[in-house]
């Protein structure tokens, strides 16, 4: 067994004042840490319980934006009905993730900060980079279905697990942490990071930081959005590829589009680049293969995941499709629209 010690800190300076010491480890809902120390892959000296902290709230931010208190769970916001009505992507992304159970328990902090599912990260008898820095990388060459064919590197390719990330990438929310230098705020596409020669390091946040919310902005997309999820099978399964998309229509032409990939790499994947392929004109399906190509470009899988590209490809397109016709993927019947 391990030894560990347990606070709970009442305020935030003093969660984040504990988060500073070394090898010190958040919980909140506990779906994800608590798995790791019962596999060894995760031994944290102190357990920092974040449970007491006022991070419980949803509250209106200016012009029609949210702010998603970090404690808020995963149910709990989905099922909010300003999330629903302004940023039904980012609620149907949610519902498409874990299973009822763990959503009424996990945390939006959590589901930011949770990690790989590599299936090696979690198996302490085999190598990891990520797991133990130096140690190799099992899934190169490995079993690798579920793993990254964007932004990998030679030490790691994992992937990000989140289908709510996903949702918030496309959306471009803000990411508010606070910490020994008081708060700040990341945008979404630099929260997560690449592998590159440091995989142990999943996120941008300094010691002793604790995400406190994430700031969503109003994004006007009436019915065209839509969250793509494929996976082995149709619920309580991580995604090999989801695409989130969110396109502003106007006279029959998209004015502004938005789409982040899921399942694929690291973090969830977006190019503004690809986005603008579509925007500015009509929508069609030339465009929207130019815009699947664009994201997709470099893309790399060997041995079993190199279906992954062409499923990408495909998903893309199909999704950029169901948004402009306003038929999003509804996840109450598990329908596939
Ligand atoms: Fe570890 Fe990353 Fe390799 Fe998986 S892909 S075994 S997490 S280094």
């Amino acid at each position: 067994m391990n030894r560990f010690a347990y606070a709970r800190p009442a305020s935030i300076p003093e969660a984040a004042a504990l988060l500073a010491r070394p090898g010190a480890k958040a919980i909140a809902g506990g779906t994800n840490l608590v798995d790791l120390m019962k596999e060894g892959a995760e031994s944290p000296g102190l357990i920092v319980d974040l449970n007491r902290l006022p991070l419980r709230e949803i509250r209106e931010r200016d012009g029609g934006g949210l702010s998603l208190g970090a404690l808020v769970t995963n149910a709990d916001t989905a099922y909010d009905s300003r999330v629903e009505a302004r940023f039904p992507l980012l609620a149907h992304a949610i519902l498409a993730g874990a299973s009822a159970q763990l959503r009424n328990a996990a945390t939006n902090g959590g589901n930011l900060n949770q990690r790989t599912r590599c299936v090696y990260f979690y198996d302490v008898a085999t190598p990891c980079n990520k797991r133990a820095p130096g140690s190799g990388c099992g899934a190169i060459g490995g079993v690798n279905r579920s793993h990254a064919i964007l932004g990998v590197s030679d030490q790691c390719i994992a992937t990000h697990p989140s289908d709510m990330c996903v949702a918030l990438a496309a959306l471009e929310a803000e990411v508010r942490v606070h910490g020994p230098a008081g708060e700040r705020f990341i945008p979404f596409a630099d929260y997560h990071r690449l592998p590159g020669d440091d995989p142990a390091t999943d996120n941008s946040l300094r010691p002793g930081e604790i995400v406190t919310a994430i700031d969503i902005a109003p994004f006007d997309c009436g019915d065209h959005w839509t969250y793509l999820k494929l996976r082995d099978r149709l619920s309580y399964a991580f995604a090999l590829v989801s695409v989130a998309v969110a396109l502003k229509m106007e006279g029959g032409e998209v004015r502004k589009a938005r789409i982040a990939l899921g399942g694929v790499a690291h973090k969830p994947w977006r190019l503004p680049e690809a986005e603008a392929l579509i925007e500015g004109g009509a929508p069609d399906e030339a465009a929207f293969r130019a815009a699947a190509d664009r994201l997709l470009h470099g893309a790399e899988g060997s041995g079993g995941h190199a279906f992954k590209i062409e499923l990408a490809r495909r998903a893309i397109v199909r999704a950029l499709r169901q948004a402009v016709a306003g038929t999003p993927q509804t996840l109450a019947d598990k329908r596939i629209a």
